[in-house]
C-alpha cells in the first residue's frame, strides 16, 4: 500500500487569519506556508525580501513561533522546510501536486479561495496555478516591484510596504494596486482613518484581500516578533505627519494620488 502525501495547503480552519474568511464569508482558503526567504538553506523563495522583512516575518507569528524550551525550531517550521525543499527538488511537479489539489478542493464543492505565497513571494508559482484555474480566486501578498502587471481577473495582489520602498508602495496605488502597511497600532485598537492621504482599511478583519475596495491600504496590526522590536518595517503612528502627503519624492509630480485606483 502506498503511503498517502501530505497536502502541501494547508486549509484556512488551521490558521487564525484565514479562519476568520470562513466565518464572514464563509469560504475557506488553501494557503502555501514555505519556509520565507533562505531559511530552508536551498535558495531564497522571496527574492524582494528586506532585512527587516526577514527578520519580522510571520513565519514565526503565532503557532509557528512556539518553541520548547531551548528549541529553535518546531514541527511547523519543519514541514514548511519540508514543502521548501520539495519545491526547489523539482518545482514542476511541486505546481503539479498543488494543482491536484486545488482539483480536489474543486470537486469537494465547498467554496474556497487560494493564497499561494503566505509565507513566501513566488509569483511564476501563483500565475500558474491561477491559469490553470480561471474559475478559482486567488490573492496574495507580495514586496516584487510593478504588481499590477502580475494581477489577473482571478488573482489579486497586494503590494507590501518595507522599510525600503515607499515610493514603490504610491506607484503601486497609482496603478490600483492596494499596498498593505504594518502599524504599531495594539490588538484592539484603530488603525489610522488614512495613511498619506489614503484611506486605510482594516487589513486584520479579514485575509480575503480580493474584497478590499480598489485605492486603499491595507492596515496591519504588528504581530509576532514586530510587536516588540523597532523598526523602520513599522510604522510608528505617531510618527505620522499631520500633512497628508506621501515623504516627496521627484516621481510625485507624476503621480495623482487623488486618482489611485479609481482607473482600474
Ligand atoms: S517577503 Fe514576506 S514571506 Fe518573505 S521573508 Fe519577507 S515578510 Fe517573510
Amino acid at each position: 500500500m502506498t503511503a498517502r502525501r501530505t497536502a502541501l495547503f494547508t486549509r484556512g480552519v488551521s490558521n487564525a487569519k484565514t479562519r476568520k474568511g470562513l466565518k464572514l464569508a464563509d469560504v475557506d482558503t488553501l494557503i502555501l506556508h514555505l519556509a520565507p526567504a533562505n531559511a530552508a538553506g536551498l535558495g531564497t523563495v522571496c527574492a524582494s525580501a528586506t532585512p527587516e522583512c526577514i527578520k519580522l516575518c510571520l513565519n514565526t507569528a503565532g503557532r509557528g513561533g512556539i518553541m520548547a524550551k531551548g528549541q529553535t525550531t518546531n514541527a511547523i517550521l519543519e514541514a514548511r522546510k519540508r514543502r521548501t525543499r520539495a519545491y526547489f527538488a523539482d518545482p514542476a511537479a511541486f505546481v503539479d501536486r498543488l494543482s491536484a489539489e486545488i482539483d480536489r478542493a474543486t470537486r469537494r464543492g465547498r467554496p474556497f479561495v487560494v493564497r499561494v505565497n503566505g509565507t513566501s513571494d513566488l509569483p511564476k508559482v501563483a500565475l500558474e496555478l491561477a491559469s490553470r484555474h480561471p474559475d478559482v480566486t486567488f490573492y496574495d501578498y507580495t514586496k516584487h516591484a510593478r504588481p499590477w502587471e502580475r494581477q489577473r481577473a482571478n488573482y489579486t495582489l497586494v503590494f507590501s510596504r518595507t522599510e525600503s520602498n515607499e515610493a514603490a508602495c504610491f506607484e503601486a496605488l497609482a496603478h490600483g494596486v492596494n499596498v498593505a502597511v504594518v502599524f504599531d497600532t495594539k490588538r484592539g485598537e484603530a488603525l489610522p482613518a488614512t495613511y498619506y492621504g489614503v484611506p486605510v482599511v482594516d487589513g486584520d478583519i479579514t485575509d480575503l484581500r480580493y474584497l478590499d475596495p480598489r485605492g486603499v491600504v491595507v492596515g496591519l496590526r504588528a504581530k509576532g516578533r514586530a510587536r516588540t522590536v523597532r523598526s523602520g518595517f513599522v510604522v510608528r503612528v505617531a510618527d505620522l505627519p499631520p500633512n497628508v502627503c506621501p515623504p516627496a519624492r521627484a516621481s510625485c509630480r507624476r503621480m495623482n494620488l487623488m486618482d489611485a485606483g479609481r482607473a482600474a
